[in-house]
């Protein structure tokens, strides 16, 4: 018991000791001097070198940091080109190998199956819905507590806005029309569609123009007019479906959360705020750029036929969805906790939804 008392003591010597030094400066070393100090961090992006508006995100960020810190933090950015590999995000930051990610969370499903939920997810709440879940509907708790597992955080980083259902070169009129279509579809949809008798196809993304030109694929998702006029699909494909599958998928910083605790408290705040700060520039460069590509997309290409599934097909996506929402309830408790917060949240968001802004749009259509 007394070597228990003396080693406690030793403890709280040196703990305050280093609260001493680190809050309150010390003789030698006055506080002045301590906020100064440069603290390096290293960022690991999912994305390859110059990738448009995803890597313009970490490149605001950055910029934000640094300039609110008045250079006491200092960001290097890796990309896919640097560090090789576009999926190691997770563990990269887990490890502490970098610092700080900048990915997509439901990448990770393999590694915790809970981390699927914080993306966008079929038939699931849009930007703003979602936004107010995270913020005010306790979804950024419940991402805590997934992460903190891992002795990691992550905040929001940028929304696409709403997904684009994806390039088909036949037209969808039933059920029947999906049995054995070879499509691109990664993740959670991708499981849905292969519920309802699709082939969900892996194809890298730089193979993609030529497996729909070919005819390998028969259709694929990639994201909206804002990165897909790069891609040319426009070019090889007649149909472009409206979305349900990513209503409004939102990217992902992740902070190592014993370096993020290690940092002086003005510093953590300054970190996520410039997070958040890049992510809501992310959203509306998203906007913008889908607006000024669409515009271009119509005018060089206008036999583009813009279509939406009918409502049987939805119906049916809609059973196979929530038939995989309850299998994935029913094996994870904290699984059935996030669905069930995001479904409840979800009806509350969409009544009001349904009378401010999709009212006002209906009310303007032609
Ligand atoms: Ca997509």
């Amino acid at each position: 018991m007394n070597k228990l008392m003396q080693l406690l003591a030793v403890i709280t010597l040196i703990i305050s000791a280093n609260a001493n030094a680190s809050w309150f400066g010390s003789d030698d070393k006055p506080a002045a001097k301590q906020d100064n100090k440069v603290y390096s961090l290293k960022l690991a992006e999912t994305w390859p070198s110059n990738f448009p508006i995803f890597g313009d995100t970490t490149k605001n960020f950055k910029q934000l940091a640094e300039s609110m810190s008045n250079g006491r933090l200092k960001i290097r950015i890796d990309s896919k080109n640097k560090h090789k590999s576009a999926l190691g995000i997770f563990d990269f930051v887990k490890s502490g190998q970098y610092d700080l990610g900048h990915s997509g969370s439901y990448y990770w499903k393999g590694k915790d199956i809970n981390t699927l939920f914080f993306t966008s997810m079929p038939f699931g709440m849009t930007t703003s819905e979602q936004h107010a879940w995270f913020e005010y509907g306790g979804g950024q708790q419940l991402m805590d507590k997934v992460y903190a597992k891992h002795g990691m955080k992550s905040i929001i980083g940028g929304s696409t806005g709403n997904q684009m259902g994806g390039w088909f070169q036949k037209e969808i009129n039933s059920i029947e029309d999906l049995q054995g279509l070879k499509m691109r579809i990664p993740g959670f949809a991708g499981e849905i569609m292969a519920e309802v008798g699709a082939k969900p196809t892996n194809v890298p993304a730089g193979e993609l123009y030529t497996a729909l030109d070919r005819g390998t694929i028969d259709a694929l998702e990639w994201v909206g007019p804002s990165l897909d006029l790069r891609m040319g699909f426009h070019k090889v494909a007649p149909y472009y479906y409206t979305g349900w599958h990513e209503p409004g998928t939102e990217l992902q910083f992740l902070i190592n959360l014993k370096k993020y605790n290690s940092l002086p408290a003005d510093l953590q705040s300054i970190l996520t705020a410039a997070m958040k700060l890049s992510a809501y520039q992310m959203y509306v460069q998203s906007e913008h750029e889908s607006a000024k590509n669409w515009s271009t997309m119509k005018k060089d290409f206008p036999n583009i036929k813009v279509k939406t599934f009918p409502k049987s097909v939805f119906d049916a996506l809609k059973i196979a969805n929530e038939k995989l929402l309850a299998e994935l309830a029913a094996k994870n408790p904290l699984s059935k906790e996030i669905i069930q917060s995001q479904a409840s949240y979800l009806k509350k968001a969409r009544a009001w939804s349904a009378i401010s802004d999709q009212a006002y749009l209906n009310s303007q259509s032609k």
